[in-house]
């Protein structure tokens, strides 16, 4: 079988398409990052070029060089596809000052010193940046995130901050050679988005769910992904 790209991608897209079909979704209410966290800047290129709009990376270290040559240029009008760059990995409150302004969506928001960092940038730079909250659903202590029960309240002191605005929650499912045993964590984020729009006059911007990896993606998308990062699966993993 040909692992080409567009070949992955038509892959992928039927199995997203079975996915929305199984649980009554529409495919258009599901959209892919696609992580180059592991390939090169050629292979981001030509994820580009295939129409992968979104791409998501997890450390500014690692991405810098990659955003500088895709989207670094003073005339972007000369480049003919813009990505909309999304920030996955967890964050230094240091780094701040790096990230925001160049990529648009930040997936790890999970604790009120970062919430302040991020507001006071995009306030200087006259933007408004759509945070996802990161939740620890699963407990594991390798995992970042807010634990769930303390969620509530935090979205609670996030109504201080003009410039940054929750728009979802996100979370990552430990690995599982069973991909269904991942379903009570992405099931789990949906009822906290559902509890929170209830209960939270605060979150009712709080809307998406970006859950669900190369392993596990049909299972977040079941389960109501609204964003699902796919990586190896997707764009591949290369060698250094
Ligand atoms: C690396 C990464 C992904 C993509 O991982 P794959 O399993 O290769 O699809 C998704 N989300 C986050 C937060 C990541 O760090």
């Amino acid at each position: 079988m040909s692992t080409t790209l567009g070949n992955r991608m038509l892959l992928v897209e039927e199995r997203i398409k079975q996915a929305c079909e199984r649980s009554g979704r529409s495919r258009e209410d599901v959209q892919i990052i696609a992580v180059t966290k592991y390939v090169s800047l050629d292979t981001t290129r030509d994820a580009l070029a295939h129409g992968l709009r979104h791409l998501g990376e997890n450390r500014w270290q690692d991405a810098q060089a990659k955003w500088e040559a895709i989207s670094g240029n003073e005339d972007q009008s000369a480049v003919d596809h813009q990505p909309i760059w999304h920030f996955i990995g967890s964050l230094q409150t240091n780094k701040v000052k790096d990230v925001i302004g160049k990529f648009t969506y930040m997936h790890s928001l999970d604790r009120l010193s970062l919430a302040d960092a991020i507001d006071k940038r995009a306030s200087q730079l006259g933007i408004i940046v759509p945070c996802f909250i990161q939740v620890n659903v699963s407990g594991e202590d390798s995992k970042h995130g807010i634990e769930p029960d303390k969620l509530f309240a935090f979205v609670a002191q996030l109504g201080q901050f003009q410039s940054l605005k929750p728009i979802g929650l996100m979370t990552m499912a430990p690995y599982e050679s069973e991909p269904e045993e991942t379903r009570t964590v992405f099931r789990a984020l949906r009822e906290l988005r559902d509890e929170l729009q209830l209960r939270c006059p605060q979150a009712q911007s709080i809307t998406q769910l970006s859950m669900g990896m190369s392993n596990d993606f049909e299972v977040a998308i079941e389960e109501g992904a609204t964003w699902i990062r796919l990586g190896t699966i997707l764009v591949g993993k290369e060698e250094e």
